[in-house]
């Protein structure tokens, strides 16, 4: 047994943390004995330390799926039975948002009250909606002929392997686990090294829900060990993935291993689009929310932006005084911030060095010169903000995640869609466009998974999400995400022609 710790953040907030692995609906050390530290990267002051899973523990985590699975327990629960485990699991995480919240603002430095409104609130309804498909999740009756008829089975895939990240992390759990358990698979889902808190307090809750033992294993761990044990593991199914693409790609080896089903959420480098005809306030508001939301840390974040040429000069100064008015930096506990800081200190390093790297190629600087010093006490990113920008530099190709956006012109539709699509990502877009027929062929003609018309960012759980080229393989939430979580099988019957 791993004993939980009590704690009181900085909000006065006070709850019992699971210090454990999640296996069997029971928190465990690791068989090592080793344990990940978390940290707020307010002041970079210990919260708490808990169990770091090795190969040996993510071997019982998926025994204990595998024999969940099998289960006559699980096995012979309906749909709606899982529909109401799931809308009790919602229930709960409605009574204890504030915990929830609080933990994700500590751990992970996020505005608590985004935590509150945004993540937690989204984590309520994803467990609601799919919920609500458990019992939905049908198959076809396909007549061919006099003599034969056949029907399809939308089939759980078994266990199932997630690993998320630290950007989201009790919503990237929800997302994850959601479509899985409604269509009644088991899993072992890792969460971020950096943020290992919150999803072992979803673990308990998860237990208080009634879900039989095993089929839901959470481990904290390091990706090289414990994320790399579980997606190359013989006795798992499939694996589900959030992370930068080249971790991504690395999982997808791991998973050809014994041919898992795969679906990777990876990098971004999403274009937004303003026209000339565009409602610009609105435009700017947008752009805002696009790139200094959750400090810049969205995989769909809208990093690089393209105005059209007369309007240029015109967008870049208003946007620069948006930004400077509306991003709030300091502590997330304090309720006017809107801007904590970056998860990390190599998060912080890596944000600073493209600012060093984007001066140095010749890119204009419209704000960000004045950042905390690099050993400053909190990981602080202030905006930046560059102009001038081209293909070829650096930021303007790589993913940065982070408050970090590259602003470019363009000359007519036909460039603004070229420009968008020069790039190996191809996640999210935003076009701004007073004009519906360009909204409609610029949304058609833009290589990514997801455009948005006059917003940004503004997605929803009923509606599918995932990326083109390198940003990803499959779709999560909405409908979409049940066939990421169900094999198809052909029943063939025979009607009574024994020739
Ligand atoms: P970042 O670089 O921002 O930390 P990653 O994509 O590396 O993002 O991490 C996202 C998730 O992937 C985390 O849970 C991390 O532990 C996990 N991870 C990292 N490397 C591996 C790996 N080789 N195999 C499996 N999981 C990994």
């Amino acid at each position: 047994m791993a004993q939980p710790v009590q704690l009181t953040a900085p909000n006065k907030v006070s709850y019992l943390q699971p210090t454990g692995l999640f296996i069997n609906n029971e928190f465990v050390a690791a068989k090592s004995g080793e344990t990940i530290t978390a940290v707020n990267p307010y002041d970079e002051s210990v919260i708490a330390s808990v169990a770091s899973a090795g190969a040996e523990d993510i071997d019982l985590a998926v025994a204990a799926a595998r024999k969940a699975f099998n289960s006559e327990e699980w096995q012979s629960l309906g749909g709606y039975d899982r529909g109401l485990l799931l809308t009790r699991l919602a229930e709960l995480c409605e009574r204890d948002r504030e915990i929830l919240a609080t933990i994700d603002a500590w751990d992970n430095g996020k505005p608590y009250e985004q935590a509150l409104g945004e993540d937690v609130a989204e984590v309520i309804s994803v467990f609601r909606y799919y919920g609500g498909w458990a019992d939905k999740i049908h198959g076809q009756t396909i007549p061919t002929s006099e003599a034969k008829l056949a029907y399809t089975r939308h089939e759980p895939l078994g266990v199932c392997g997630q690993v998320i990240p630290w950007n989201y992390p009790v919503m990237m759990a929800a997302w994850k686990l959601g479509p899985a358990l409604a269509c009644g698979n088991t899993v072992v889902i890792k969460a971020a090294e950096q943020t290992p808190l919150s999803i072992l307090y979803l673990a308990g809750l998860i237990k208080e829900a009634g879900f039989p033992a095993g089929v839901v294993n959470v481990v904290n761990g390091l990706g090289a060990t414990a994320g790399a044990a579980l997606a190359s593991h013989a006795d798992v199914d499939k694996i589900a993935f959030t992370g930068s693409t080249n971790t991504g790609k690395a999982i997808m080896r791991a998973a050809a291993t014994n041919l898992k089903q795969i679906t990777l959420e990876t990098g971004g480098k999403s274009p937004l689009l303003v026209f000339e005809d565009a409602n610009l306030d609105q435009a700017v508001k947008w752009s805002h929310v696009g790139i200094m939301s959750n400090m810049g840390q969205i995989c769909t974040s809208t990093s690089r932006i393209y105005v059209q040429e007369s309007i240029y000069e015109d967008f870049v100064e208003k946007f620069k005084q948006y930004t400077v008015e509306n991003s709030i930096v300091g502590s997330q506990f304090d309720a006017k911030v809107n801007h904590g800081p970056q998860v990390s200190a190599a998060q912080k390093k890596r944000i600073l060095s493209y600012l060093e790297t984007a001066k140095s190629e010749g890119a204009q600087l419209v704000l960000g010169g004045e950042q905390p010093a690099a050993d400053a006490k909190g990981y602080f990113v202030n905006p930046i903000i560059f102009k001038d920008v081209n293909r070829d530099m650096t930021p303007v190709r790589e993913e940065v995640f982070g408050p970090f956006v590259v602003i470019q012109s363009f000359k007519d539709q036909k460039d603004a869609i070229a420009k968008a699509n020069d790039t190996e990502y191809g996640l999210g877009a935003a076009v701004f466009t007073e004009n519906i027929t360009r909204a409609h062929t610029v949304a058609n003609a833009i290589q990514a998974g997801m455009v948005w018309i006059n917003s940004s960012q503004d997605s929803h759980f009923a509606i599918p999400f995932g990326g083109y080229k390198q940003s990803g393989i499959g779709r999560e939430l909405g409908e979409y995400a049940l066939s990421a979580y169900t094999q198809v099988k052909a029943v063939h019957v025979n009607l009574g022609t024994w020739l």
